[in-house]
């Protein structure tokens, strides 16, 4: 049996040319690039090479770039960094649709450092408000942290006009751009962002690998405190291996980047258009008009997501749900929660995510076998129009 992997926003596959990139690094070429000696010194060069290429995908100065362990560190990174230069301002703002990466540590922070956070909406197409968010940015404010695309839609959020208000107002800007990178262009000699996060493995380099953009001048504290390496910004022998394979796989990504909004495109809107036209009860979450190239998240009403999912799987096919109603949690997505999508529909959500590896036979097969899988669920489904809803339900309401 075929995998067809469509849960890209989950991870990615490593491209073959980035793998064929790192390998020599861990057998042949594994000096430490502190070293004095050559040996290791080559491994330096490799890493230079590498943050270049990093910041020519984000048109930066590699200075700027600073290597860490992933997309969650870089996001941790940032916003403590923000908070520990400027003590005396307790605000952050951030949005209800944020990866935990970033919601989970303001929760953290409000509960146990005493922090405010104010925590954006959405209109039920997961847009942001404007005027909201204007009205949030205040002089107490330490950080603003907005993700540039949303994992879960796709949805690509107003980033540069965003960071001109906090720019305008003084405040630090910082975006988790891990789903963005590699997928829309970004300039940031033209952005008044402060600091960007990405992560390696959402991009065709492995895991374990990210970076964090520290504007020049801005005021930054380190989260790991050792070695000079990085600048004495991020201590740490470096991930060698990953930061060479990060670095090419931004080359590439700069290489494909028009690739991704073309044939990738064409391929999702195949798929979801055949989808949203064959199913009955099928809806699209998120912001038709503005969305990564690569995601559709849909709605199946009276499913389970997590059913739909194991029925996929039965065929190889690989992608994600936001509801969790059966494994114990009693939470839909809180990004489709702050969408107010209701919980008949929260529930049956299914996010397909593309690569440029997906083909169009891919896209047909999915197409083929779907409409059976829900038409199947649905004679079983205790949820249906005019049954009760299930207690996981319940929660939603809330
Ligand atoms: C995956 C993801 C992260 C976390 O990145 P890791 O490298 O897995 O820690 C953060 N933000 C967004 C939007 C993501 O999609």
């Amino acid at each position: 049996m075929n995998t067809i992997y469509m849960d890209n926003n989950a991870t990615t596959q490593v491209d073959p040319a980035v793998f064929e990139e790192m390998q020599p690094y861990f057998t042949e070429l594994y000096g430490n690039p502190s070293s004095m000696h050559r040996f290791g010194g080559q491994v330096g060069q490799k890493l230079k090479e590498a943050r270049e290429r990093v910041a020519t995908l984000l048109n930066c100065d590699p200075a700027e770039i600073i290597f860490t362990s992933c997309g969650s560190e870089s996001d941790n990174t940032a916003i403590r960094s923000a908070l520990k230069a400027q003590p005396e301002k307790r605000r952050i703002v951030t949005t209800r649709v944020e990866h935990p990466a970033v919601l989970s540590l303001c929760k953290y922070l409000e509960k146990k450092e005493g922090y405010t956070v104010t925590y954006l909406g959405t209109d039920e197409h997961g847009r942001l408000d404007m005027d909201e968010y204007k009205a949030a940015v205040t002089p107490d404010t330490a950080i603003v942290s907005i993700m540039w695309a949303n994992n879960e839609t796709g949805n690509i959020h107003p980033i540069e006009e965003m960071a001109k208000i906090a720019k305008d107002k003084g405040v630090i800007f910082h975006t988790d751009a891990v789903q963005a990178v590699g997928k829309v262009p970004i300039d940031l000699e033209a952005m008044p962002i402060d600091m960007l996060s990405l992560s390696g493995h959402k991009l065709h380099a492995p895991k374990g690998v990210g970076a964090l953009f520290v504007r020049k001048r801005l005021p930054f504290r380190p989260f790991l405190i050792g070695g000079h390496q990085e600048g004495s910004r991020r201590a740490g022998t470096e991930n060698t291996t990953g930061i060479i394979a990060l670095g090419k796989a931004c080359q590439l990504a700069q290489e494909n980047m028009e690739e991704e909004n073309t044939r990738v495109r064409t391929l999702r809107d195949k798929l979801e258009k055949g989808i949203l036209t064959t199913i009955p009860d099928s809806i699209l979450n998120g912001d038709k008009d503005n969305r990564l190239p690569n995601t559709a998240n849909i709605s199946f009403g009276y499913v389970e997501g997590e059913a739909i999912l194991l029925m996929m799987d039965q065929l190889g096919i690989c992608a994600s749900s936001g509801s969790a109603c059966t494994s114990g949690s009693l939470e839909p997505s809180h990004v489709l929660r702050a969408m107010g999508v209701p919980f008949t529909f929260a529930h049956g959500s299914i996010r397909f995510s593309l690569s440029r590896f997906n083909t169009e036979e891919e896209v047909d097969f999915v197409l083929g076998a779907l409409p059976k899988i829900i038409e199947n669920l649905r004679k079983l489904s205790p949820f249906s129009a005019d049954k009760e809803a299930p207690a996981c339900a319940k929660s939603f309401s809330e």
